[in-house]
């Protein structure tokens, strides 16, 4: 990169705010994938303007312009592509500018870490439900472009049901601003929500109004063990048809449950087939204890081995420890693991685990099943040594054939990690021509030089 070009955005962001060296460069050249590219330089703005700024330089000379939060995505999104260009990293604009207690929202800058603001809202008895696993090393600007969900999405929906507005600086270095307090809002095309999920290749989210929910002041969680996993399955359409809305429905395969119980000795019965955790919240104890005692009910009919009931926090604490530690104990069983986030509609979850199943056989290497079966996102990972020659080769073919299998039953490739690079084979598969073709229509309109991250989602440049 021209050193005119650095100077430039020396002056927009100063000294400090531009990274160069290559040390500095290597630390923003991954991702949570097996990706890698570097870029010639990274920007840390602490201000809209200075965005604006960067984007400016980055018009002019035609420069790549990846968007960056805390580099924490699962599609290599974040990641420089195309030889070099600006990173815009947000962690330094992560102010949280205004908690409107009277009409429930939040407007925070784009690099705050999630957790962050989850308990700041807290402390003012507001809930801020979204909760992807990586809560605490993720920030708002990357769930909003990534559409971020996790395990109690199934009741309160995901990051993109909480955007009331959005602050946006465009390829053009103009500044959006989209929606605002109003719940209602049909005036116009909903830009809020197009810029919602679009991955860092629309624009740059420097800012999100974000609404907030009253805090539910009781859960209660249970375990539910079946020796049949389309037991499992079963339970999962039969709770939620019963009228009971859990809070999360988090469904472990055998795999998975071996798994955890080598790493952390929690007593789970390692002989079942899969087992459910299910969690019910809300305002009234008593309603939700009666929806968890219900749920568990219908479980065992429907052929659980066992129900358990956290009877306090220590025991719920544990369940969930079981589900949070899954991802730690895959790492005692092999060095690497790529894990996918297909999601299917929920009847279609035993068919699914059957076909990955198949291809874990056919090709010789483990495939852990968890996920979120209330909303039929499954999370298979497969497990393997990349050191070994030919595994990441096979890996790359399970990883199409599990796409396939998800298509085949209606389901989609990503509930939570979004298209990035990893996807974008399967992206026309996925939508068909027709839907490809105005999305692309819809990224040169706003990106005509296509700066904004390029070779992100579609195959080839646009
Ligand atoms: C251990 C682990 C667990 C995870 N669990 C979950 C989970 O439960 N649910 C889930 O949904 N995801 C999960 N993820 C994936 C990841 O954390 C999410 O996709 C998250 O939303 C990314 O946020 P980030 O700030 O790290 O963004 P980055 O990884 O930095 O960027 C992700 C994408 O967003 C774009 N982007 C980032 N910031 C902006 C911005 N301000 N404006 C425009 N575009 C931007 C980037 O260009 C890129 O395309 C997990 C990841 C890990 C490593």
């Amino acid at each position: 990169m021209q050193s005119k070009v650095i100077d430039a955005f020396i002056r927009v962001a100063g000294r400090d705010g531009v990274l160069l060296t290559p040390e500095d460069l290597a630390v923003y050249s991954y991702d949570g994938t097996f990706a890698e590219g570097v870029p010639e330089v990274v920007v840390l703005p602490r201000s809209t303007a200075q965005v604006v700024g960067v984007v400016e330089i980055a018009a002019e000379n035609r420069l790549p312009v990846i968007a960056r939060g805390m580099g924490s995505g699962l599609a290599a999104g974040s990641i420089p592509c195309r030889a070099g260009g600006v990173v815009v990293c947000f962690t330094r604009m992560n102010r949280i500018i205004e908690i409107d207690e009277a009409n429930s929202t939040v407007r925070a800058e784009a690099g705050v870490v999630t957790a962050d603001l989850q308990a700041e809202v807290e402390k003012r008895g507001m809930f801020y439900p979204p909760d992807p696993s990586s809560i605490r090393h993720s920030t708002i600007g990357g769930n909003i472009a990534c559409n971020a969900g996790g395990p109690r999405c199934l009741k309160y929906g995901v990051t993109g049901n909480y955007v009331l507005g959005l602050e946006v600086v465009l390829a053009d270095g103009r500044v959006l601003n989209t929606g605002g307090k109003p719940i209602k809002d049909v005036t116009g095309y909903n830009l809020t929500g197009l810029f919602t999920s679009s991955e860092g290749t629309l624009g740059l989210i420097t800012g999100a109004l974000l609404r907030l929910v009253a805090r539910p002041r009781f859960a209660k969680t249970a375990l539910a063990e079946f020796d049949r996993l389309e037991d499992a399955s079963r339970a999962v359409n039969a709770v939620l048809g019963e009228g009971i809305v859990p809070a999360s429905l988090e469904l472990m395969d055998r795999t998975a449950i071996g798994c955890i119980e080598e790493a952390m000795h929690l007593g789970l019965d390692t002989g079942v087939e899969a087992a459910l955790i299910v969690e019910t919240d809300g305002a009234d104890e008593g309603t939700v204890a009666r929806e968890v005692e219900s749920a568990g009910r219908i479980c065992r009919e429907i052929g659980a081995r066992t129900v358990k009931v956290a009877r306090t926090e220590e025991e719920r604490a544990e369940l969930w420890r079981a589900r949070r530690s899954i991802s730690p104990a895959l790492a005692r069983k092999a060095p690497n693991k790529l894990g996918e986030d297909i999601t299917v509609p929920r009847s279609a979850i035993p068919e699914v685990v059957r076909r990955l199943r198949e291809i874990s056989a056919r090709h010789g290497l483990p495939i852990v099943i968890f996920g979120h079966a209330g909303d039929g996102n499954l999370h298979p990972n497969i497990l393997f040594d990349k050191r070994k020659p030919g595994e990441w080769e096979r890996v790359g073919r399970m990883v199409g054939e599990i796409f396939a299998a998800a298509l085949a039953v209606g389901g989609t490739l990503s509930g939570e990690h979004g298209v990035g690079v990893l996807k974008r084979p399967w992206f026309e598969r996925a939508l068909g021509p027709v839907s490809v073709e105005v999305q692309r229509r819809i990224k040169q309109a706003l990106d005509p030089l296509n700066i904004l991250n390029p070779g992100k989602m579609f195959e080839d440049e646009v």
